[in-house]
């Protein structure tokens, strides 16, 4: 595997530069002194037979970025070029009057507001984060879209950065030294590329079943984390635990990056973002049993939700995308022994079933979730989670007791990626999948019933008649039911695989 793994790598490697010649391309260069909170971006790229190109910076989508040129900042051309800005639409216009090579400078603007320590981790999570000996920047923060999509080779080089500092990119991680260039495409770069910088970083390499997984933390805190140490567990059990779960290691490397808030007045939470095989998590406090769920949650997104979704947009079935991706969650934490007894009964309970079954909108049907979820993101954002999550566990307990223990709700979710795999990129999974997926361990029409009222009207189950294995046992107090372990029941034990 390791082998064959190498040789690809080096073929993708040789066919960029083999076509550096002749395809269009965009290469950045960077310079950052290690100080201050301005970043220098020089931009060379090609433009043959064009009068002129159109690109776009920022996307208002992520983290609302209204107020995008107080980010960008002194675009300037060389004449003959003349170059003009829609701050509106955000579009900076060059229009090249015959220049041979075009380039475009700019400057990113990564200082923080002061004022509002409040937002501090939405800015900063958002926003690129250059400060005195630290920097952290993910594409749409510092890189142009360009709206013909007609330069498809794309390259980082370092030009000027400060010595010593550790490093850490996203586009090929093995790479250490900044000023090597990295070379990718520009369909990858659009989804892939995290940069951090700094004095305060340490970037570690683990190797999960023959693939390279980095951890990327601050060193050090002013609320005591000791961010490598609360990861190892990840890298050590979580992750061997869910490649085991779905069977797969045709992964080319993942990276988690956790770093300290540094404009964090007090105690103000946390917050991350996935990008295709990596996790970003920015905080401002101590790495607590949260922070372990959603480092969680977010990376075993990689299959139910990423690799896997029903539907054609995410919004479409939730309950799946979300739901089931929390069910996997927390028994990959029980597996891997992160989360124990306590901590898996307690996100259950008190976490998903009081909340759901306390909740003003458990009855709201499916498509009323994607027109609220915004406007209501507490009762209705978080509806398909628990919805979805407590189906997946009394299906799991359908399978189990369908099959006298032989299967598991991991088997049918095992051939529904199986019927993934099988499809091509543009098909989407079908809820009629779904249900042919679980058909062959308990009955259809039950199973098609089940799908129809509980995820789709959205009918609450009702847990009176719900019977579930010997391990489990359900009380229901005031209409809201309750899950105990069965005296001598391991959660090691139902959770293995
Ligand atoms: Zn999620």
């Amino acid at each position: 595997m390791k082998t064959i793994y190498l040789i690809l790598v080096l073929l993708s490697t040789f066919v960029v530069h083999a076509y550096a010649q002749q395809k269009p391309y965009m290469d950045y260069v960077l310079s950052w002194d290690g100080d201050t909170s301005i970043l220098e971006v020089e931009l060379t790229y090609s433009a043959s037979q064009k009068d002129s190109t159109v690109f776009v910076f920022g996307d208002p989508s992520f983290g609302g970025q209204n107020d995008i040129f107080n980010v960008i900042k002194n675009i300037r051309v060389s004449e003959p070029e003349v170059v003009r800005i829609d701050s509106a639409t955000r579009q900076i216009t060059v229009y090249h009057n015959g220049a041979k090579v075009p380039q475009l400078r700019y400057e990113i603007d990564g200082s923080f507001n002061e004022s509002q320590p409040t937002v501090a981790s939405q800015t900063e999570l958002f926003r690129p984060v250059i400060s005195k000996g630290f920097l952290t920047l993910v594409n749409k923060q510092f890189t142009l879209e360009i709206t013909d999509e007609s330069n498809p080779l794309v390259s980082f080089i370092w030009r000027d950065h400060p010595e010593n500092f550790n490093y850490f990119n996203s586009v090929v991680p093995s790479q250490t030294d900044p000023s090597q260039k990295l070379s990718a495409y520009y369909n990858q770069v659009s989804e892939m590329v995290y940069f951090v910088m700094g004095s305060n970083i340490d970037v570690r390499e683990y190797n999960v079943m023959g693939i390279p997984y980095y951890s990327v933390t601050t060193k050090e805190d002013k609320y005591g984390n000791d961010l490598q140490g609360s990861l190892s567990p990840f890298f050590e059990r979580y992750f061997p635990s869910i490649h085991r779960f779905w069977n797969d290691t045709d992964f080319p490397f993942y990276f988690l990056a956790a770093s300290a808030l540094q404009n964090n007045q007090k105690e103000i939470g946390a917050g991350g973002f996935g990008i295709r095989n990596g996790f970003v998590m920015k905080l401002g406090r101590a790495f607590g049993t949260w922070e372990k769920y959603v480092t969680a949650h977010e990376t075993a997104h990689t299959w139910v939700g990423i690799k896997m979704m029903l539907g054609k947009a995410s919004f479409d079935h939730q309950w799946f995308g979300e739901g089931f991706n929390d069910y996997t969650t927390l028994i990959n934490l029980a597996n891997s022994k992160i989360y124990g007894q306590e901590e898996f009964l307690h996100y259950l309970n008190e976490e998903t079933l009081k909340k759901h079954y306390e909740s003003e909108v458990k009855g709201a049907p499916n498509d009323a979730i994607a027109a609220n979820y915004w406007t209501d993101y507490a009762n209705y954002g978080k509806l398909p989670y628990r919805r979805g999550l407590i189906y997946a566990f009394y299906l799991d307990n359908q399978i189990r007791l369908a099959s006298n223990g032989k299967f598991t709700l991991r088997n049918m979710l095992l051939d529904l990626y199986r019927y993934r795999k099988a499809k091509s990129k543009d098909e989407a999974l079908t809820v009629d999948d779904f249900i042919s997926a679980g058909a062959t361990y308990i009955d259809k029409a039950a199973l098609s019933q089940q799908v129809k009222q509980f995820m789709i009207e959205g009918i609450p189950i009702d847990f009176n008649s719900v019977k579930l294995i010997d391990a489990f046992n359900v009380e229901i107090n005031d209409s809201i039911p309750k899950l105990n372990l069965s005296e001598g029941a391991d959660l090691a034990t139902i959770y293995q695989w």
